[in-house]
Parts: C-alpha cells; sequence; structure tokens
C-alpha cells in the first residue's frame, strides 16, 4: 500500500520518545521519558471552558480566535514579553504551539526552502520541516553550555537558508538564549533576510531567578519574527491544544489563512478557559517556577550521585543527563539499560541531534507529581548502588 505514501513521509518512524513509552509500559516503569505533563489544571480554567460549553460557547470562532482572549494575549505580552501586538492583526489563536508552528511554515516558507534548526533539537520542529519539503539544515550546540556564536551560525548558513528556528527555553536542553546570542541571531538573520521561528512554550518555567527574553524584542527582530507560544505547558492542559502565534500584520494575515484553512480555528470553549487563566495573578507563575525548581534540583542531585552528571537546565522541564562514560556504546543501550533495571524511562540523546553528539546523553522529564518525582530518585540511586 505504499503507492499511497506522501514522498515527504519516506524515512519519517515513530520517534524514539514514543518508543520508550511503549518499552515502559511493557516493563511498568516509570515513564521520565514523554514530556507528558500530567499536574493538575488550575480550576479556573477548567470552569471558564465547562460554563462556555454548558452556555454554547460552542460554534466556530474566528479564525484568528475569540477577540477577547485575543486581547488578553495582547496585555500578558504586553506585561511579561514586551511585545506590543495589536490583537486584531498580530495574534492568532492556534490548535497549540505546534499547530502555530504548522500554519506558520505552511503560510511563509516554500518547498526546498532551507530551514536551520539548531540542535539538540525538539524533533517536532525537524519533522513538521520535512513533511512541508523544507530543507533542514543543522547548527550544532555543543554541551555543556549550547552557546551560540556568530561564527557558528554564519557557517550554519547555505545560500537557501530561509528561516531559523529559536526554541528557548529549549526543549530537551533547557537552555535559554541570552541577550548577547539574541543580538547574534537579530545581527545574521538582518544580513542574510532570514525570517525567525521561536518556540517558547516554557517561558514561564525557568530557574534561579532568569528572565525570559523574547527574541522579537531584540535588536531589529520583531519585523522578521514569528513568536509561537503555548498553553499546554503553562496550565497543564497538553491535550487542550491551545497556543497563540504573534507577528507583524504582513506576516500574520498568512498565518491566519493557512490556520483558517487547517483548523478553521482552535476549540472555540477552551479559548474562553484560557483567557480566564490568563487573568491569573503573577503569583501563579511564581508558584509555578518555585514547584519545577524543587523537582529540578531534586532529579538534578539524584543524577548527580549516581554519576550521571547533569547539564543543568536553565528553563523548561526536562534534563540532559551524561552518560557517555557509563561503557554503553549508544544512548540508546543506556536508556534501555536504565529502565529494565532501574525501571525509570528515559530518552537517548540520540533522538536530538542528527549526528555523534546525543550518544552521550539521555533526556529525562521531571514534570510528575512530586510523588512520582521521589520514587525515580530512590529507583536511580539504587541503580547507582548495584
Ligand atoms: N514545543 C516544544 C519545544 C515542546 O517541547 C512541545 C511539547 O513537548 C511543544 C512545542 C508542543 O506544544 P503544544 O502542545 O502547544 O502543541
Amino acid at each position: 500500500m505504499t503507492k499511497f505514501l506522501s514522498k515527504a513521509l519516506e524515512g519519517l518512524v515513530q520517534s524514539d520518545i514514543r518508543k520508550m513509552t511503549v518499552e515502559c509500559e511493557r516493563v511498568g516503569g516509570l515513564n521520565l521519558g514523554q514530556g507528558i505533563c500530567d499536574l493538575p489544571t488550575p480550576p479556573i480554567i477548567s470552569k471558564a471552558a465547562i460554563s462556555a460549553i454548558e452556555s454554547q460557547k460552542s460554534t466556530y470562532s474566528y479564525a484568528e480566535g475569540v477577540i477577547d482572549l485575543r486581547q488578553i494575549i495582547a496585555k500578558k505580552l504586553e506585561r511579561d514579553n514586551l511585545i506590543n501586538a495589536d490583537p486584531i492583526s498580530e495574534i492568532c489563536v492556534t490548535v497549540g504551539a505546534t499547530g502555530g508552528f504548522a500554519a506558520t511554515i505552511h503560510a511563509l516558507l516554500n518547498p526546498g526552502d532551507g530551514i536551520l534548526i539548531m540542535e539538540p533539537y525538539y524533533s517536532y520542529h525537524l519533522n513538521i520541516a520535512r513533511v512541508a519539503g523544507l530543507d533542514p539544515q543543522f547548527l550544532t550546540l555543543s554541551p555543556p553550555r549550547f552557546s551560540l556564536t556568530e561564527e557558528k551560525l554564519r557557517a550554519a548558513i547555505s545560500p537557501n537558508t530561509k528561516a531559523v528556528v529559536c526554541c528557548t527555553p529549549s526543549n530537551p536542553s533547557g537552555k535559554m538564549f541570552d541577550e548577547n546570542e539574541l543580538k547574534i541571531l537579530a545581527k545574521v538573520a538582518h544580513e542574510y533576510d532570514l525570517l525567525l521561528i521561536t518556540d517558547e512554550i516554557y517561558e514561564y518555567i525557568r530557574y534561579d531567578g532568569r528572565s525570559h527574553i523574547s527574541p522579537a524584542t531584540v535588536g531589529e527582530l520583531w519585523e522578521r519574527t514569528v513568536s509561537i507560544m503555548g498553553l499546554s505547558k503553562t496550565f497543564s492542559i497538553t491535550g487542550w491544544r491551545m497556543g497563540y502565534t504573534v507577528a507583524p500584520a504582513y506576516l500574520m494575515k498568512a498565518i491566519t489563512l493557512v490556520n483558517d484553512l487547517y483548523y478553521i480555528c482552535a476549540p472555540t470553549p477552551l479559548q474562553h478557559g484560557v483567557a480566564a487563566g490568563l487573568n491569573m495573578p503573577t503569583s501563579y507563575y511564581d508558584s509555578l517556577q518555585s514547584s519545577y525548581q524543587t523537582k529540578r534540583d531534586k532529579i538534578c542531585t539524584a543524577l548527580d550521585g549516581v554519576g550521571m552528571t547533569p547539564i543543568i537546565p536553565q528553563g523548561a522541564y526536562y534534563v540532559l543527563a551524561q552518560i557517555g562514560h557509563l561503557g554503553f556504546d549508544t544512548a540508546h543501550q543506556a536508556s534501555m539499560a536504565i529502565l529494565e533495571e532501574a525501571g525509570v524511562a528515559s530518552v537517548p540523546g540520540s533522538s536530538f541531534f542528527q549526528g555523534e553528539a546525543g550518544e552521550g546523553l539521555i533526556r529525562i522529564c521531571f514534570a510528575m507529581d512530586e510523588e512520582v518525582i521521589e520514587e525515580a530518585c530512590r529507583r536511580l540511586k539504587e541503580y547507582g548502588h548495584i
């Protein structure tokens, strides 16, 4: 039946993340592989969505989203991102950050265009680009600092490069791009006339008092940037499929058109739910941060204690641990051994790089209940003493 398969899907296989989930279920392990984020949704958000359903707010919204929500997003952008976006023409509510990313690349890029992806990468960026017929290009940022230099960036650009993806805070590394790095990005993007596509879904999950810088606010980047934001992680609503995209009107017009064609709109009653969430006081975000900080610190201490040196994440809720010295041939073998022997599932670092750079790493996700984290730490400790 392969005659019916799109050429764009050739070579695309089930991700290691899903494979590890299946393996984890087989051995009844703790799944710290997939970033499921099964924490409770704030009741104010669920209640607002339920009330929207009960009051029949169930029809299509504008393709760009319910106007009240876009106004609330505009205020949030001004307060937390220092972005001044017009809620009428510069914001589109999307089916998750993923829907925003897909709509963006289909609206603004053409098959054969080069899209520069920094690795370690989030594999959806790569695979969605492949399905869109783009030419993925890679810029390897090296552990443990994952620093972006002008030299590296220039060297990674090809004559057909049209766009760069910047995920900050990053999945899987937890790296947050600092102002100097973003200035480099601004300078080079201007020089080569590149579109910048950000993924800021983890903007509120960051550690040690760090601030998030939205790339669109640096230098002249606003004019050439599509900022993709998500609510899945901020409100623990990964299954709701809610996100939004922000860009100057001349780009947003095309993105909204594609959003309409693919999705018509994001789920209307859920848009009302997240509007209530975005009105929560900033103390909500403070407590989100401190709860993740505790988990990050616990898991990093446990990893350190068993010689799987953690690359301490600055943001997001994953940690890359260095396992290269433990004697495994590949990261996949290391992940499988840790699953079989400690009952803790992780993702092999090779899932986040094209070349060998990931073979000495595994990724652990700590977006779990405190008890699950405690149990994972206990199991890792025991494993370390075998
Ligand atoms: N972007 C990054 C970097 C992610 O890690 C994830 C989920 O793990 C997503 C996007 C998915 O976002 P959404 O649920 O809003 O589609």
